[in-house]
């Protein structure tokens, strides 16, 4: 029975949507809550989240940044404040109007985002050129009232972190915000081996009060652009509107500078899309829950044998990598194999009474599926070799896939009909007016995703849709 279930998640390649949530749900990672567009992260998903924060945590500390925690409700006052901003998050704010019985004198809006609330506070903090700059991050739940969900890319509650920072001058701001962005590209790329491009974002697709917003885009296998992180300069907009203000050092009154930014959970949906195969998921080593699965494989006579050798192996390798080992005995070898391949577990270890007489172990490696026979002594180095090797092959792989979809087309039909038939990234000499990028949406849903970093050289090219001169190239796709 439970054979047949697992042979039952439909093919990825046939239908990538269907194939996301039933793998989401086969493998435990995420549940529907009982309340539309939320989900409870299972103790399966949440591993994968604690990996990607204790990492980019330490990332977030060696850059100098602190944790700090603030409060989850903000007065409707304050997130009016900023105007940009609100006219921005309040088609998607949730509110409190009561507490208890008793209704409240002025509502609270639970944070989609938390500026106006740290924004407050830093107006009381910042006094002097010598309180900057500051450097919080905060860990947190953040709600925002989503018409359409979908597991870890889309909820309406979801985990993520938000990084605040206030600066004397624009310069130290614009350094921030480029910092982090190479954070967010250099950990998504090495740890969750996903290829991301880098780029700023134009002016419609900008945050609410940013003065720059920059961002890393990864393409899913469907084609579409995922906006993976965001990293905003903010510039003084937020300064102004709360009263952000510092005497420099000649004892003139200025506003501060500030940045925001943030990665949520769902760089695990992004994971799950870009990795997986029809057999369940690929977990990069780097953040799966466990990197290695030993499954025994015995005949009731060599029972006592295996076990204690997979044990002895288990307790060798313990301490070096994340490991279970399934000695479990109401599951055969076989159906563990499909269990744990579903659950993605990087690297398996077989071990039987042959290998045990050959002195040998048999490797399976998640994402090739190819089996290695190895020498027992050999294991721990093999182990450390395959893990580095898979987690260098999913990146690549990532890189060809979103090398090969983004193209170059010559003129709007082309691209037009690129973004219909094969979807992924186009790259196009572009003049910087609205009124084309408007276009573009209607006529093929794609919007602009970003003006990758590296400026390139458009002199002489003319904008795709409206033939004037190019200011730029803008990268264009259907996105999640
Ligand atoms: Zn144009």
């Amino acid at each position: 029975m439970e054979e047949k279930l697992i042979k039952e998640i439909p093919k990825k390649s046939d239908n990538l949507a269907q194939w996301y949530i039933e793998i989401i749900k086969r493998a435990e990672l995420a549940d529907y809550a009982p309340m539309k567009g939320m989900m409870v992260i299972r103790p399966s998903g949440y591993a994968i989240w604690e990996n990607i924060q204790r990492l980019l945590d330490k990332k977030f500390k060696e850059t100098g940044h602190t944790n700090a925690y603030f409060p989850l409700f903000i007065p409707e006052s304050l997130l009016h404040k900023e105007a940009e901003h609100v006219k921005g998050f309040a088609p998607e704010v949730a509110w409190v109007a009561y507490g208890g019985s008793e209704k409240l004198q002025e509502k609270l809006a639970v944070r989609p985002t938390s500026e106006s609330i740290i924004c407050a506070m830093y107006s009381k903090w910042v006094h002097s050129w010598r309180d900057l700059p500051i450097l919080i991050n905060q860990w947190a739940n953040v709600v925002r009232w989503e018409k359409v969900t979908r597991p870890f890319l889309r909820t309406t509650e979801f985990l993520w972190q938000e990084g605040h920072t206030v600066h004397a001058n624009y310069e130290d701001a614009q350094k921030e915000a480029l910092t982090i962005l190479d954070i967010y590209k250099d950990f998504i790329e090495k740890e969750l081996a996903i290829k991301v491009y880098t780029g700023e974002k134009s002016e419609r697709e900008k945050f609410a009060g940013a003065l720059h917003t920059y961002t890393v885009e990864a393409l899913m296998p469907d084609g579409k652009a995922l906006q993976a992180g965001t990293s905003h300069n903010l510039g003084q907009n937020f300064a102004k509107a709360f009263d952000i203000k510092f005497e420099d050092r000649n004892q003139s009154l200025k506003y501060a500078w500030q940045t925001s930014w943030g990665v949520s959970t769902r760089l695990i949906g992004a994971s799950i899309m870009v990795h997986g195969d029809d057999e369940g998921l690929i977990i990069p080593p780097r953040v799966a829950p466990y990197q290695v699965v030993i499954v025994p494989i015995f005949k009731m006579k060599d029972r006592s044998t295996v076990i204690e050798e997979g044990e002895k192996l288990y307790n060798e390798l313990k301490n070096s990598y994340r490991i279970i080992f399934d000695s479990r005995e109401e599951y055969t070898p076989g159906w563990k194999f499909s269990d744990w391949e579903m659950r993605g577990v990087p690297l398996r270890i077989e071990i039987g009474p042959r290998d045990i007489k050959e002195n040998s172990l048999i490797l399976v490696r998640r994402d090739t599926r190819k089996k290695i026979k190895i020498k027992r002594e050999a294991i721990l180095d093999k182990t450390s070799l395959l893990l580095n090797e898979i987690q260098k092959e999913l990146f690549l792989k990532s890189k060809k896939f979103t090398e090969e979809n983004t193209r170059y087309p010559k003129d709007y039909e082309e691209m037009k009909e690129l973004l219909k038939t094969k979807k992924g990234f186009v790259a196009v000499p572009w003049c910087n007016n609205e009124e084309c990028e408007l276009k573009v949406k209607e006529e093929t849903k794609a919007t602009i995703r970003f003006f990758p970093m590296e400026e390139e050289d458009v002199s002489g090219k003319k904008c795709v849709v409206c033939g004037k001169p190019a200011h730029r190239i803008a990268y264009f796709a259907r996105s999640y």
